[in-house]
């Protein structure tokens, strides 16, 4: 159960990250914000998804949390304390990454146990029989038998692999675990497994679980809440159940139909829209979902909408002076 009254333990404020861009070699520099204005608590066990298409700043997002990529704007605080006055090691026992291919995150020359027990290494002086206690104990948790602690990770399946990558992020005893598409490199029959690993972990160690993922099916039935990103922007946050059966976003309602129902005679019609994907170098004026949105109006087409009760919609923002003025309500 979650105590809402509580500290989140990750607290973002207006968080932006941005970089530098050329468009050729005479034009002015301009700047590609990846991540814009996002703000965002997530509570001590709280198991959130962020979700969006390629390019919607998810990833540089995740990227961000762990600190490798400095925010150009705004806070992030982890335990009330900022992120930039964490020293390395004391990060390490904060926060850790599960990263999409588990090859190329584990080091090919090393085998698992040493794989696993390097953020441990890095971060604290332990006598090596406690390094190696607890690297067994870590296989254990993660069902990985201990006759794999000498082998290296090509001898391993795809599965296997991401087991090791867990048990390396949870070596350290961190509060936060950022997993940026986990099982999108996996096939589907093992996806299932990493994610009820990750979900039965995550219950049983009170972790604050941070998803990424561009596929709204994979996160369904993981995550308790969810938050929508399109253009560095979050457009919709809610309740995994009111995302999923209600969604009120038209990009949103887009996502949730783009996902394959198991009987293929009841899949519901795709959303239709104008214009092409969005350009994050060159975001459309007003609301940067306008061009491909059905019920844009001219007030989308120059004022930006606010993420305000947990939607960034000029619609459900005032639903029955939206219907007053023409406009329709977005329906799934
Ligand atoms: Fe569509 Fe307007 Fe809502 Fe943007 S603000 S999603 S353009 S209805």
């Amino acid at each position: 159960m979650l105590d809402s009254a509580a500290e989140p333990v990750l607290s973002l404020r207006d968080v932006e990250v941005s970089f530098p861009i050329r468009r050729g070699f005479f034009a002015k520099p301009g700047r590609l914000h990846a991540v814009n204005k996002v703000s965002l608590d997530v509570q001590r066990g709280e198991f959130i998804s962020i979700v969006g298409e390629s390019g919607c700043g998810k990833s540089t997002l995740a990227k961000t949390l762990l600190g490798l990529q400095p925010a150009t704007a705004g806070t992030i605080r982890i335990n009330g304390r900022d992120l930039a006055d964490y020293s390395r090691k004391e990060l390490a026992h904060q926060v850790q990454p599960i990263f999409q291919d588990p090859y190329s995150s584990l080091n090919p020359r090393k085998s698992v146990a040493a794989n696993i027990a390097l953020p441990l290494i890095l971060s604290e002086s332990l006598p090596a029989s406690e390094i190696r206690d607890r690297v067994r104990e870590i296989m254990q948790m993660v069902s990985l038998p201990q006759r794999f602690e000498h082998s290296y990770p090509g001898q391993m399946s795809g599965g296997q692999r991401q087991r090791v990558a867990i048990a390396r992020a949870l070596i350290t005893r961190p509060r936060i675990l950022v997993c940026d598409e986990p099982t999108s490199a996996l096939d589907v029959s093992v996806q299932a497994q990493i994610l009820n690993l990750l979900k039965d972990l995550s219950r049983r160690l009170n972790l604050t679980s941070i998803f990424i993922s561009h596929d709204l099916s994979v996160v369904r039935h993981l995550t308790q809440r969810v938050a929508v990103m399109y253009l560095g922007r979050v457009v919709e946050l809610g309740a995994s159940e009111e995302i999923f059966n209600a969604p009120r976003h038209p990009y949103t309602q887009l996502l949730i139909r783009s996902i394959l129902p198991p009987d293929p005679a009841h899949r519901l019609p795709p959303v239709a829209w104008d214009g092409g994907g969005p350009d994050p170098t060159n975001p459309p004026r007003g609301c940067h979902f306008n061009p491909r949105c059905r019920y844009a109006t001219d007030l989308c087409r120059t004022e930006l909408p606010p993420l305000a009760g947990g939607v960034a919609c000029h619609a459900w923002h005032d639903p029955d002076a939206w219907r007053a003025a023409g406009g329709q309500i977005p329906q799934l």
